[in-house]
């Protein structure tokens, strides 16, 4: 098929030109795209607010590191000079990323100081002026990132993990049972096969033979059926890492977490070369640097990313893709966050393919859910909120119970 410059031009879609208006105008899509440039919204935070957001649970939570009465987490509530309002959370985890809720109010306090009158869309600037300052309270930065993600997500119009390039908008996530005798281990877990959970995850790491006792008391109570992934928290020394590995095999164990103390990636690649289950690192994973540590290690066979200890959604989002390239599979892990922090975690799952596993779950022993909107949660399967940026927010009711600092 031959078409003369006119109709060649027409099939292009250029209909200005072929019809003679311009060698000199632009074409249409052109100047549909200067427009836009020229016209994107600069945006200014105009007040910060922060709160202290103390979450109580039903019952203790134990693992082999230490115990948590309550998420005593950090809330703020960014605001810009357009109107929009983003919201983010803190969950400082003592025993793992060495912060408290003190901690993360001084360093609210200094990042608010610096932030005011920046461009919250700019948020690779936003990191880099606040994370030399504050990088020893990564909860506290991913808070602040957070709000400045659902504010882009709310300029943009688009639910975050779309922003992001993603299409999950439902995925699978476990629900974790604390260490406690096999008796009330075994009655969690039925419980949460009651509930519809097809992977259940069970805290040990304190003692390999009671916690194989614990795990066989498990798989009795749920059946073969269900898949069981384990977390020893760095409990376990390397031998008895290797010989708890060894022996809870049978029992059909997905992968476990962290058998080794954090800092001895070579211990983890010892376990690892040992065990017949796989390696997932985790309190070893902080941020992007670590990903590349572990994987030039070859210690583990998959990356448990948290925004609490990476610093939030982009450096997360980086990890996974570290991890991709590497061909390494990754799951997103969470503290003891309201869902307003698991679901700036759930985007980052909906987003990326090779964020195979989730565990989600940080709210399940809360006494309240002072959230609205947000991901839903039923059987096991989390649902994506639709609605631009985060999707969620603090109820009102709630923060007007709280304390502004
Ligand atoms: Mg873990």
């Amino acid at each position: 098929m031959s078409l003369s410059r006119k109709q060649f031009l027409k099939f292009l879609g250029l209909g200005s030109l072929a019809s003679g208006l311009g060698g000199f105008g632009l074409p249409l899509a052109a100047a549909q795209a200067a427009k836009a440039r020229s016209g994107a919204p600069r945006m200014a935070i105009k007040d910060i607010e922060i709160y202290a957001f103390d979450l109580p649970l039903v019952a203790p939570f134990r693992i082999s590191i230490g115990e948590m009465k309550a998420a005593n987490d950090v809330l703020v509530r960014v605001r810009t000079d357009s109107g929009l309002v983003g919201v983010g959370e803190a969950c400082p985890f003592p025993p793992i990323t060495g912060e408290t809720q003190a901690t993360n109010i001084a360093a609210a306090r200094a990042i608010r100081d610096m932030l005011i009158g920046r461009d919250p869309l700019a948020i690779d600037d936003v990191l880099r002026l606040i994370g030399p300052v504050v990088h020893s309270n990564p909860s506290m930065v991913a808070a602040f990132e957070m709000a400045c993600f659902d504010i882009l997500g709310q300029a943009a119009g688009l639910p975050l993990y779309r922003l992001l390039g993603g299409t999950k908008s439902t995925f699978e996530s476990d629900i974790t049972t604390g260490i406690d005798t096999a008796e009330a281990t075994a009655a969690s877990t039925r419980k949460h096969a009651g509930l519809g959970y097809k992977t259940l995850k069970i805290k040990i790491g304190v003692d390999p033979d009671q916690d194989f006792e614990r795990l066989r008391a498990v798989r009795q109570a749920v059946g073969d059926g269900l898949t069981l992934r384990v977390d020893a928290n760095q409990g376990y020394s390397v031998p008895q890492a290797i010989y708890s590995m060894k022996k809870i095999a049978p029992l059909g164990i997905q992968l476990v977490e962290q058998p080794v103390v954090a800092s001895d990636v070579d211990g983890l690649k010892a376990v690892r070369a040992e065990s017949p289950i796989p390696i997932m690192a985790d309190e070893a994973l902080f941020g992007p640097a670590d990903a590349i540590r572990l994987i030039k290690a070859e210690a583990c066979d998959f990356l448990n990313i948290k925004l609490m200890k990476a610093g939030g959604i982009l450096n997360s989002v980086r990890i996974a893709h570290i991890a991709d390239a590497a061909n390494m599979r990754c799951m997103v892990g969470c503290m003891l966050e309201s869902r307003i922090a698991l679901t700036a975690a759930a985007h980052v799952v909906a987003s990326q393919a090779n964020i195979v596993f989730a565990d989600l779950d940080g709210n399940a022993d809360h006494t309240a859910d002072p959230v609205v909107g947000g991901l839903t949660t039923k059987g096991g399967m989390v649902t994506m909120p639709e609605t631009p940026g985060l999707g969620c927010d603090v109820d009102p009711t709630f923060l007007k119970k709280l304390a502004r600092i």
